[in-house]
């Protein structure tokens, strides 16, 4: 009887320490105690809403104010590897600010592995877009608004090519195109300097070059926005794995360097 409450005493006693050490965990601010508090809304905006050109627009947003980056992918329906790279990007943890991700913008040119479908047209031409244009305007200007809405200082546009830049000069297969604006070329210059860290073969090392195609994404958020804009391009040439490996890596060196996710 007596061990029994003995027993019972020793249990209620280490309960109590049990709930002290707890309830002094809370009063500690480490940095663990702080990242715990950032909450990450996650929102989800349309594009082309109700055709069939639908895709979706996530939108990641820090409580820390900060800027804004967009992300695009799949605007190419044959360059599956931007579109599989801004997928991995949902993940991401946001420090500050807002990330922007359109995995699928060419929903259908990506179903059929092509450029873009006869009906859509080529979406990299399509810039600034067209309310009640064709559907690349359509889809164009829905993502136009986007840019504006969140107010983007930032804006990288995942594609691929068919070969290397380094072994012919008229691919851009592993490179990064940069907007004609001085961000945009620091930026392009820092980022080619460590993607290329890791890359050991030299026909596979990242070249920047300037000036987007007019009428794409990149040309219009230079051009027009003034911010920071990047075509990245790689060499299909390369297994998919190396190929999202390198637009995420890539990609996300660029949104680091804008604050929105840590380094
Ligand atoms: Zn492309």
């Amino acid at each position: 009887m007596v061990v029994k409450s003995l027993q019972r005493l020793l249990g209620v006693a280490l309960l109590l320490m049990l709930l002290v050490l707890a309830g002094c965990g809370s009063f500690h601010s480490g940095p663990a105690a702080k990242e715990s508090k950032k909450v990450i809304n996650k929102t989800v905006e349309k594009i082309a809403t109700g055709s069939k050109y639908e895709t979706e627009a996530y939108v990641l947003q820090s409580t820390e104010p900060g800027n804004a980056v967009m992300v695009v992918g799949g605007i190419h329906g044959n360059e599956p590897a931007g579109a599989q790279a801004a997928e991995q990007l949902l993940s991401l943890t946001i420090e500050k600010g807002t990330l922007i991700i359109i995995p699928k913008a060419n929903v259908l040119g990506l179903q059929a592995g092509k450029r873009f479908v006869p009906e859509t047209t080529d979406l990299n031409r399509a810039y600034p877009g067209n309310k009640t244009g064709n559907p690349a305007q359509q889809i164009t200007y829905d993502i136009v608004q986007l840019m504006k809405k969140y107010k983007i200082s930032m804006l990288v546009d995942l594609h691929e090519a068919r070969t290397f830049h380094r072994l012919n000069p008229k691919s851009l297969g592993q490179s990064i195109v940069f907007a004609d604006n001085d961000k945009s070329a620091m930026l392009a210059l820092a980022a080619v300097d460590e993607i290329n860290k890791n890359i050991q073969e030299a026909h596979k090392k990242f070249t920047f070059i300037g000036s987007p195609i007019k009428g794409s994404t990149a040309y219009y958020a230079g051009n027009v926005l003034k911010i920071a804009a990047f075509t990245v391009e790689t060499s299909v040439q390369q297994s998919i794995e190396e190929r999202v490996k390198q637009q995420s890596n890539i990609a996300k060196y660029l949104i680091s360097r804008e604050g929105v996710i840590r380094p």
